[in-house]
Formats: structure tokens, C-alpha cells, sequence
């Protein structure tokens, strides 16, 4: 008897055999049980997944003449059945619809469904790759589903569902199937080498699982040509070197060598594989479903189940996971993918892979945008000679407010520079309301923040001194916007939701959509969480308040409290009145002061950059 390939030797022909496919297989059993069956049904899904095979045991179950009606499983040895397996039932009719796609092959078909047929209880036409025919023949096949006669069934199998026009899909039952799971092809290669009496090493089959991709036919027809190239027993190099694949070692080496930014080693590994016969395009195909994996270990962890892979792949996903960011390895895969992409098509396919792995180490070195503008800001808080002891906490700060709130604490004078830290500190553990409430918090010295309309107090030129302005209502709002000249001290450590409000306000000024969604909020602290409920949707919400937007407004209020401090924002608020001038509008021009600010004097010097465009969104707002 003449070869017969693994996939169609082992293909299922009970719906008991059908592996992974549990949901399509139930609902069309006890569719047979009801006798309710339809006229038309599209399976969908990835390739060598089990649709014709299931449209086929379901064409076996229906013609099946162990009964008097349809059984729910085929007997598989009646003449029906044998017919419908060996593929020339008279009335089970297979189209192939990637080459019989035109109106032509419709209408025929449209004909002979008319007919009633030979033998059998129905005639049932299987349309393999249903997506591929035209819309004219979808037309005219229409007119048959919409008046089906009562002896037709029509079976599509399509890998794009969404080609079929919708006035076809809507007369068909849908099966979506699944891709096969890591653990089910492995399972399967098992069962299959086992009859075969085929000794096979474990990472070979999973190499083979791996390579099929989800799908249970790649996996086997990589088997049938791994069992025809190999001697006796199956390995993971011998199934490797059929694929084309370089080891996974390799893989790992290439990163190891990105996160060291080492570009000489990277270039020795690349003429290595090229050395060896590997491909760039297949290289680079490997290096970015590594990369994914590594991105999902970092993300979900090693063990999750988004990752099909062997347990050593896992292992070697979270060691490498272990040596990027989550940040990084976005962006590496992202270089990978367009790498992958651009090698399809252009010539020196070496070089663009090398360019493509350079970049990668390139990207590994620089640094994260937030880093650098900590640091910025650290390095201004002490640099600036009349800063106050007391650190203002540098995410407080934008760029666009370099001037904007002077203000200070009555107990603790922008003048007396002699206030230490420490007193701060301990003048703030002793009043814990600060901690819990929105109400004024005391400080060093003892004095009280008298505000209704904002937690700030403002200290003018010719404020009183310290004596006084303890005991004294402070001047507020009339001198808020005047004063020019002093420092404004923000104790670390004051945290109560005005404040944190101020922070996240201040730090999130370049996002004016956000800041005004946010400032009209009732904020409430509680615990190590500041909450903002605002006045519009979650959707709202979501599309504004970014990840990225919420890394700065944690950081803001942590820096401003001086603990780790998480900022959330809910929706079911009442829009609150904004009351004081939070982001008062300080004097001077947007320019002046943004060309005053240290950080945009940093970025100047550092980068060479010129300011272009000022936008004052405080104004806009
Ligand atoms: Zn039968």
C-alpha cells in the first residue's frame, strides 16, 4: 500500500476524535439529535484546524445509513460513510473554491442542487476555501440558500470569514473554531509517533507543535518529512535542521548581546548563522515570535497561558524577559517587525537584519524619557542657590509652570532658609489629619493654613514675618498672582487631596484635555490612593487618563507626599466649581517663562534644541 501522509491517516472521523473543537462539535451533535439541521453552515478558522475535516464527519453523520435517521457519530462502515471518507460519494460533493471560484461553477452548481439526490437523505456541497469565490457567484449562490430546497446542505470552510458578504453569512449557522493549543498538538504528536512505533525525543515534537503554529496539519506534515529524513529516531536538531530553524540558544544569545548594546558581538552572531545556512528573513521571523513571547513572559509572566511554547522555550523566555523592560521590549519587537517586513522585499537581506539587530542595541541605550527629566529636575532642585532646604518635589513642576504658584507654607518663610527637613518631617507625622482629610495641615511652627478656596498660601514680598503669619490671616488670593519674588517651600510629606490634586495638575499641564477632565473632580485621599471622581464617562476616562498619564500623575502625587501615592480616576462625579486658581496664571510671557524654566534650559544645552511654538494652555483653558 502506497504512503499515506500522517495528516490524512490520522485524520478524525467521529466528531469524538476531533480534538480542541469541543464547542463546534457539541452544538452540531445535538443539532443532529433535534434534527434541526441547517442549510448552510461556514466553519472558520486557522488553517489545518479540523474545518473540512469536521465538515466531512458531519456529512458522513448526515448521509450515514447505520439508521433510520442521522446518528450523531458516523458509523464509519457503511457504504455511505466508506464513500464519503474515500471521497466519491455521489452526493457529497467537495469543491474546491480557490480554483472553482466564477459564476460559471455556481450557477452548475446551482443546477445541480436543484436535483434531489442519488442515494442519500441529503446532497451536501463542501466549499473549501469559501472566502476565495467571487461576489457574482456568491450572487447567484444566494439565490440558493435563500430558497434552499429541502434536500441541500451547503458546508463553507474559510480561514477569512469576513470575505463572505454578509447576506451569505446571515443565512448560514457560524462555527468559529479555535487554534489548536500547544498542549493538544503535543498530545497528539505523541499519540501519532507512538502507533507509528517512531522514537521521538519530547523537544523534537515540541519544535514540531512550535513550528506548526496552531495548526495541527503544518505540525504533521513537518512530522511526515522529519520521520522520511531521519534514520531511526527523531531529535530536536534533526527537525530543526529540516525547518530551517536556527536553535533557540541562539535567540537567547542575540538578546543577551542587545541588552549588553555589545553591536560587535551581534555582528560575529549574524555571520555565524549565515555561516551555518540560516536565512536572514527566517532568522528574523524567529527573532520576532521570540520577542513576542519574551514581551508576553515579561507582561503575564513565564507560566501563562498566552504562551504555546515547551517548558524550556518558558524558561528561556523569562530569563530574557528578566533583562528588559516591558518598554524596551516593545520597542524591540516593534524594530524586529518592521526589520521582518522590509526583508521580504529587499535585496542584502543580511544587511538589513544586521541594521535591524544594531538598532535594537542602539534603542537598548537609550534612556527612558522620565529618567531623564527626574534627574532634570533633581539636579535643579539643588543647583538653584536660594532653594529652600526643604526640596520642593520636583514632578511638581512642568515645564509649562515654571512660575505658577509661589506659594508657601505661612509656618515655614520662603526666607528662612533654616528650617530643617527634619523639623518639617516631624511637624507633619504629628498632625496625621493632614494624612486623611482636605482640611489645612500645620507645620513647622505651628501654623495653620487658613484657606477656604485653595489649600495654598501665598506669601507676598512684604508678607509678614513668621510671628505674625502665624497668628495672622495670610493675604491670599489678591497677592496670588502679583508675587514674583519668593520661593515657594512645599514640605515633602504634605499629602491631603488638594495638594495631590495641585501635584498631578501641575505634572500633567502638557495634557490640556486630561487636566480639564481632572480639575473639576471631587478628589478624596485615602490611604496611599488619591481618588478623583470626574464628571464624565469611563470611555472618557480610558481614552485620556493613558498609562502614560498615569505613570506622571502617580509620580507627581508620590512626589509630592513623599510616599508612593495612586491616582485613579473614577467616573460618577459631580463636575465641582473650580474654585481657586489652581494653575494661576503667572506674570510674563508664556515664552519668558518657558525659556526661564531649568529643564528647557537643560534640554537647550543638552540637546541644542530652540524653543519653537509656546502654547499656554492655562490661558486656553
Ligand atoms: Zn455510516
Amino acid at each position: 500500500m502506497s504512503y499515506q501522509v500522517l495528516a490524512r491517516k490520522y485524520r478524525p472521523q467521529k466528531f469524538s476524535d476531533v480534538i480542541g473543537q469541543d464547542h463546534v462539535t457539541r452544538t452540531l451533535q445535538n443539532a443532529i439529535a433535534q434534527e434541526r439541521i441547517a442549510h448552510g453552515y461556514i466553519f472558520s478558522g486557522h488553517r489545518g484546524i479540523g474545518k473540512t475535516t469536521v465538515a466531512r464527519i458531519l456529512a458522513m453523520a448526515l448521509n450515514c445509513r447505520s439508521s433510520a435517521k442521522p446518528p450523531i457519530e458516523p458509523c464509519g462502515i457503511c457504504e455511505s460513510c466508506t464513500e464519503i471518507r474515500n471521497g466519491n460519494s455521489v452526493d457529497v460533493i467537495e469543491i474546491d473554491a480557490a480554483t472553482n471560484r466564477g459564476i460559471d461553477e455556481i450557477r452548475e452548481l446551482r443546477e445541480a442542487a436543484r436535483y434531489r439526490p442519488a442515494r442519500d437523505r441529503f446532497k451536501i456541497y463542501i466549499l473549501d476555501e469559501a472566502h476565495q469565490i467571487t461576489d457574482a457567484a456568491f450572487n447567484a449562490l444566494l439565490k440558493t440558500l435563500e430558497e434552499p430546497p429541502s434536500h441541500v446542505v451547503f458546508m463553507m470552510a474559510t480561514t477569512q470569514p469576513e470575505d463572505i458578504p454578509q447576506t451569505i453569512r446571515s443565512r448560514c449557522q457560524h462555527f468559529s473554531y479555535r487554534a489548536m493549543k500547544f498542549d493538544a498538538v503535543m498530545g497528539q504528536l505523541r499519540d501519532i509517533v507512538a502507533k507509528e512505533s517512531i522514537p521521538a525525543d519530547e523537544d523534537a515534537l515540541a519544535l514540531l507543535a512550535e513550528a506548526g503554529d496552531g495548526s495541527m496539519r503544518d505540525a504533521l506534515s513537518i512530522l511526515d518529512q522529519a520521520i522520511a529524513s531521519t534514520a531511526d529516531h527523531l531529535t530536536a536538531d534533526s527537525v530543526r535542521s529540516l525547518i530551517g530553524s536556527a536553535p533557540a540558544a541562539a535567540l537567547e544569545t542575540v538578546m543577551q548581546a542587545v541588552a549588553e548594546s555589545s553591536s560587535e558581538r551581534i555582528l560575529v552572531l549574524v555571520d555565524e548563522l549565515i555561516g551555518e545556512g540560516h536565512g536572514p528573513t527566517h532568522f528574523a521571523r524567529q527573532l520576532v515570535r521570540f520577542l513576542r513571547n519574551v514581551t508576553v513572559a515579561k507582561i503575564a509572566g513565564k507560566n501563562s497561558p498566552l504562551l504555546q511554547i515547551s517548558s524550556d522555550e518558558r524558561a528561556r523566555v523569562g530569563r530574557i524577559a528578566e533583562l528588559f523592560g516591558e518598554e524596551d521590549l516593545a520597542r524591540h519587537l516593534q524594530i524586529m517587525l518592521r526589520t521582518h517586513g522590509e526583508l521580504g522585499y529587499r535585496q542584502e537581506q543580511r544587511f538589513h537584519l544586521e541594521l535591524g539587530l544594531l538598532k535594537m542595541a542602539h534603542a537598548q541605550r537609550l534612556l527612558p524619557i522620565e529618567q531623564w527629566l527626574s534627574e532634570a529636575s533633581a539636579s535643579r532642585t539643588t543647583g538653584t542657590p536660594p532653594r529652600p532646604t526643604l526640596a520642593p518635589s520636583p514632578v511638581s513642576r512642568s515645564i509649562s509652570s515654571p512660575t505658577e504658584a509661589r506659594r508657601t507654607e505661612p509656618g515655614v518663610s520662603a526666607r528662612s532658609n533654616s528650617v530643617s527637613p527634619f523639623a518639617a518631617d516631624s511637624a507633619r507625622k504629628s498632625t496625621p489629619k493632614a494624612e486623611t482629610s482636605g482640611e489645612p495641615a500645620a507645620f513647622a511652627g505651628g501654623g495653620a493654613r487658613a484657606t477656604q478656596s485653595g489649600n495654598v498660601v501665598i506669601m507676598g514680598s512684604a508678607a509678614p514675618a513668621i510671628a505674625e503669619s502665624q497668628t495672622e490671616p495670610v493675604p491670599q488670593v489678591a497677592e496670588r498672582n502679583e508675587v514674583k519674588s519668593e520661593m515657594r517651600v512645599e514640605p515633602r510629606g504634605e499629602a491631603n487631596a488638594d495638594s495631590l490634586r495641585d501635584a498631578v495638575l501641575n505634572a500633567l499641564g502638557n495634557q490640556p484635555m486630561l487636566v480639564s477632565l481632572i480639575e473639576s473632580a471631587e478628589w478624596t485621599l485615602h490611604g496611599n490612593s488619591v481618588l478623583a471622581k470626574v464628571a464624565a464617562s469611563s470611555t472618557m476616562i480610558e481614552m485620556s487618563f493613558t498609562a502614560e498619564a498615569r505613570r506622571i500623575a502617580s509620580a507627581a502625587a508620590s512626589g509630592q507626599a513623599g510616599r508612593p501615592i495612586k491616582v485613579q480616576v473614577e467616573p460618577g462625579g459631580t463636575a465641582q466649581a473650580v474654585t481657586a486658581p489652581r494653575r494661576a496664571l503667572p506674570n510674563g510671557s508664556a515664552r519668558s517663562r518657558a525659556e526661564q524654566d531649568p529643564i528647557v534650559q537643560r534640554m537647550k544645552e543638552k540637546f541644542g534644541a530652540e524653543i519653537r511654538t509656546v502654547i499656554d494652555y492655562r490661558e486656553k483653558g
